[in-house]
């Protein structure tokens, strides 16, 4: 919200706190990390909410309330246009109750998935290896990554570079790591011959 310039320091301490007391966010080993429910949150607001999650949306409603401090609107008018906004949000969500009921509910494992990611309990979306779609992001990056690496240092064998990967904790996301955690245990097999031909 800072880098984008919305909200106050006010304002954004709030919605942190929020954050927590919801679940959507937690701190594990020192370091902030997203809940489970709190990605599920974040997947169902950007899919069916996108409006709603959009940063013009946000600045906008921020200028009219600057707008009303200058009197250069009516506050009826700035309020007019929030209820037409919201009506038009709930609008949206009544019709995909469903789906939204549906992604809510595989999250929390009230319905089972059709096939479970070998990392985490998500639902995987490719086979071979089973993948949740953050681990298969975080899959398609590690292995881009490594062509990479190979071109700066040749020497970088990758075993060396998985465990290289593992211990990167700041600079690297989770979802990298445990992929590459999990490849370094060999429960993702890769086939590195066929890595290296698609990158040549
Ligand atoms: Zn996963």
């Amino acid at each position: 919200m800072e880098q984008v310039n919305i909200g106050t320091e006010g304002t954004r301490a709030r919605i942190i706190e929020t954050l927590f007391s919801r679940r959507y966010l937690e701190v594990k080993a020192g370091k902030v990390e997203v809940t489970k429910i709190g990605y599920c949150i974040a997947e169902v607001l950007s899919t069916f909410f996108k409006e709603l999650t959009s940063v013009e949306l946000t600045r906008k409603f921020e200028e009219y309330i600057n707008n009303i401090r200058f009197n250069r609107v009516k506050r009826e008018s700035v309020l007019n246009e929030a209820k037409k906004t919201i009506d038009k949000l709930i609008e949206n969500f009544k019709k995909s109750l469903y789906d939204i009921g549906v992604i809510l509910s595989k999250s929390l494992n009230i319905i089972p998935v059709n096939r479970k990611c070998i990392i985490c309990d998500n639902e995987a979306v490719v086979d071979k290896p089973a993948l949740c779609k953050y681990h298969l992001l975080a899959y398609e990056k590690l292995i881009k990554h490594y062509w990479i690496w190979r071109k700066a240092f040749e020497s970088l064998d990758w075993i060396n570079y998985l465990k290289k990967i593992i211990r990167l904790k700041s600079s690297c996301g989770k979802w990298v790591r445990e992929v590459a955690q999990a490849i370094y245990e060999r429960k993702i097999d890769v086939d590195l011959s066929s890595i290296m031909l698609n990158n040549q």
